[in-house]
């Protein structure tokens, strides 16, 4: 098996970086792309600036593949945005690896070979048999020794329904509700915003953004009006960790959306789980659980998390929390019902391997549903990971990354699961401190 190569899913930042991690130890990576080019996920959210710097946003055995080609990482001080990213950094790296990184290659499937899951015998002998649909169409099989699943979760936001599931009425509205931060640059998303009343759910920081961005639009354009929706009251941490984040880019975030609150920009609608999205004229109504109904709006945005595609995945034995869809080990490190802090320690292979050896989530799917992830968590993830498969368990055990603290551990949070979070224990002490998540549920925990 072992000349075999290590299929990596998805040439995000983190499949990238496992595959330059994979070369730096002298093994084999395919990396399978369902888009046409590098970052294909991140070049959706082009727009949207960065809160992390570029000194932590490239990996370092990436930037030793990239050393030759004359490649210079841009000044670590300053924030890229997601297009910045995708261009100056990840477009060049899966350059460098050339043909080890095929686009238009969707992975709709991966099993062991000749073997489904309930089948017992001789299963750890049996390479990996990954399924691959290419941009016209064409199937094929891919042997590999074993497989890194890297896809993200883009592909796959949480709905509007504070249920989990779609609000009714919610997919009939699909003309008129975004997933997205809108990019206000494009004319033709700015008109669907100018002079309108634009609902924004969700408490992490793509609301904070979409917030700050209404706000100014708002100052330019008489009418403009956000209601941010929130299941949530309005408390200490609510904008985050604002001055004290150690990512302060990410502090700001919280901050501007404050602003856009106090200004008048926005107004907050609070304690609101929406049950139903429905139509008023040419206009929607947000109605909660409990029947209380907002005054209508033209837009919603709903940026309320995203949640792992583990439908490809179906036939490999996956150990997997039941609440975040994380792997089993991970998911106490970063399961807000149990660290109300958001408590997040370097991991690797140890937290992200699961019954069936050989296959890893990692990157953004690794945290499941669990909103704190940061590239430079992936990016250790995936060291640890190549160091294992080439064998070197004491590469692979050891920790090589110290996180920065968001300085909002205490009072509300990210999740409004008051009763469990009462029964976490001292989170704070440990070595990481990670809480405002990329469209993190508008909800909310206690502190610790
Ligand atoms: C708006 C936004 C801002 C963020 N800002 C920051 C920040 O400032 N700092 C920070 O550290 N993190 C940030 N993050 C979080 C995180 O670092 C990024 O989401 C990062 O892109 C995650 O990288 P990834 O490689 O895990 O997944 P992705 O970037 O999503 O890459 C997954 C890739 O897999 C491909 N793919 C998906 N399914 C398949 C399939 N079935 N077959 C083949 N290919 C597939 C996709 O096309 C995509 O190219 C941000 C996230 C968002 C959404």
């Amino acid at each position: 098996m072992d000349d075999l190569p290590v299929v990596v899913i998805g040439a995000g930042p983190i499949g990238l970086a496992a595959a330059a991690q994979l070369v730096e130890r002298g093994l084999e990576p395919l990396v399978l792309e369902a888009g046409p080019v590098a970052g294909s996920a991140v070049r959706e959210w082009s727009h949207v600036r960065l809160f992390s710097t570029w000194g932590e946003l490239v990996d370092p055995a990436a930037e030793k593949l990239l050393a030759p080609t004359g490649w210079v990482r841009p000044d670590g001080t300053t924030y890229p945005t997601g297009g910045d990213w995708a261009e100056r950094y990840l477009q060049p790296l899966a350059d460098v690896l050339g043909e080890k990184v095929r686009y238009g290659a969707q992975v709709t499937g991966v099993a062991r070979a000749g073997r489904d899951r309930i089948v017992d015998a001789g299963r750890d002998e049996q390479p990996f048999t990954v399924h691959v649909r290419s941009a016209d169409g064409r199937e094929e099989r891919v042997t590999a020794r074993a497989v890194i699943d890297a896809s993200g979760t883009w592909s796959t936001p949480s709905p509007v329904g504070a249920d989990g599931l779609p609000a009714l009425g919610e997919k009939a509205a699909a003309d008129r509700v975004s997933y997205r931060v809108p990019d206000l640059n494009d004319p033709a998303v700015r008109a669907r915003y100018v002079g309108r009343r634009t609902a924004v759910v969700g408490s992490g920081a793509s609301a904070f953004t979409a917030l700050a961005l209404l706000a100014d639009l708002a100052k330019e354009e008489e009418g403009t009006h956000a209601v941010w929706i929130l299941r949530r009251g309005i408390g200490a941490n609510t904008y985050g960790g604002g001055e004290a984040d150690q990512l302060p880019a990410r502090g700001a975030l919280g901050l501007r959306a404050k602003a856009a609150v106090e200004a008048g920009h926005a107004s907050a609608a609070t304690g609101f789980r929406t049950q139903a999205v429905e139509r008023d004229g040419g206009r929607l109504v947000l109605v909660a659980e409990d029947g209380g109904r907002l005054d209508p709006v033209d837009e919603v945005i709903v940026l309320t998390g995203f949640r792992p595609d583990l439908s490809f995945l179906s036939e490999l034995r996956l150990g997997l929390d039941e609440r975040l869809q994380a792997p089993t080990a991970l998911a106490p490190l970063i399961d807000p019902n149990v660290h109300s802090c958001g408590t997040v320690y370097p991991h690797g292979v140890n937290e992200l391997s699961h019954p069936e050896q050989g296959v890893y989530l990692v990157g953004m799917k690794s945290y499941g549903r669990a909103p704190t992830f940061l590239a430079m968590t992936g990016y250790e993830q995936v060291r640890s990971i190549a160091a294992a498969i080439a064998g070197d368990q004491e590469a692979a055990e050891r920790v090589e990354l110290t996180l920065p603290e968001t300085g909002v551990c205490g009072g509300a949070g990210l999740f409004d699961e008051p009763e469990n979070a009462e029964q976490s224990g001292g989170c704070c002490a440990a070595p990481a401190t990670l809480q405002i998540g990329i469209g993190a549920p508008a909800t909310t925990s206690g502190g610790c």
